[in-house]
């Protein structure tokens, strides 16, 4: 099967090599024989609504997301249907701030975001730097742990009816104080936690893969066969050792 990629801004938003995670989710596909198909979508360039299976948006410094928030507004329409369509999608942080309602930088001016996220954003003056844990259910009865790093100025508020991704175990999260990590719309996930996220945590790579395999074959999602994830297990669990080094919440 050929999975469709849009590769969102890869020029301005991939900090710490967030572009890693779409080299995770190829090779996790090419193992179940599955092909990714990735286009770079960049400013002025059109994004139509049907034409992905899986988006994809790294993070960036204030001045990139600057660079990219006009042109994002404006595929907001494209994305939000393209998501209410059953397409998956991964934002991380400078990426997931623009899609929620807006982000005002450090500097004070603010970037309208795209809105399909219900949350808001504003830079605090304490970076929030260091390796992160998380408690996650995406799917119910099914527990899992995120291990992760995090870096951002940005405190993000969730409205109170929205999904987090996952509860903070060790680390700061949307704003060092909700205890909440992320958020979920549909198959659509944002998250601060960088890397890149996928290497370490192959149980979301294969989930946003089985969401968008189900979008290309207008089917329901089903899990994948499962893969030896030794070294990724070891990654995993030495990311997961620093955080809670680094203290955390319960
Ligand atoms: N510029 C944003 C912040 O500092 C996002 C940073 C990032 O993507 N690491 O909050």
């Amino acid at each position: 099967m050929r999975i469709r990629v849009g590769h969102l801004y890869p020029e301005y938003l991939n900090i710490y090599a967030d572009r890693g995670n779409i080299a995770v989710l190829a090779r996790r596909a090419a193992l179940r024989g599955h092909e990714l198909d990735v286009d770079s979508v960049s400013v002025a360039d059109s994004l139509s609504a049907d034409g992905y299976d899986l988006l994809y948006i790294g993070g960036g410094q204030d001045r990139e997301q600057a660079l990219v928030a006009p042109d994002l507004a404006a595929k907001a329409q494209a994305i939000d249907a393209a998501v209410r369509d059953g397409a998956a999608l991964l934002a991380v942080c400078g990426g997931y701030q623009l899609l929620g309602r807006g982000y005002r930088g450090q500097d004070g001016s603010f970037m309208a975001g795209t809105g399909l996220f219900p949350h808001e954003t504003a830079a605090g003056n304490r970076r929030m730097i260091g390796d992160v844990l998380l408690s996650c259910e995406l799917v119910t009865g099914e527990p899992r742990t995120l291990a992760g790093f995090e870096n951002h100025a940005g405190r993000t508020r969730l409205d109170p009816d929205a999904v987090p991704l996952g509860r903070v175990i060790a680390g700061f999260g949307n704003d060092g104080e909700s205890g909440h990590e992320g958020c979920v719309v549909g198959h659509a996930v944002g998250t601060y936690l960088h890397g890149p996220l996928l290497p370490r945590n192959p149980w979301l790579a294969d989930l946003l893969l089985s969401w968008a395999l189900s979008h290309a074959k207008g089917t329901t999602p089903e899990p994948l066969a499962t893969l030896p994830d030794h070294l990724e297990q070891v990654a995993h669990d030495v990311a997961a050792l620093r955080a809670r080094d680094r203290g955390g919440r319960s």
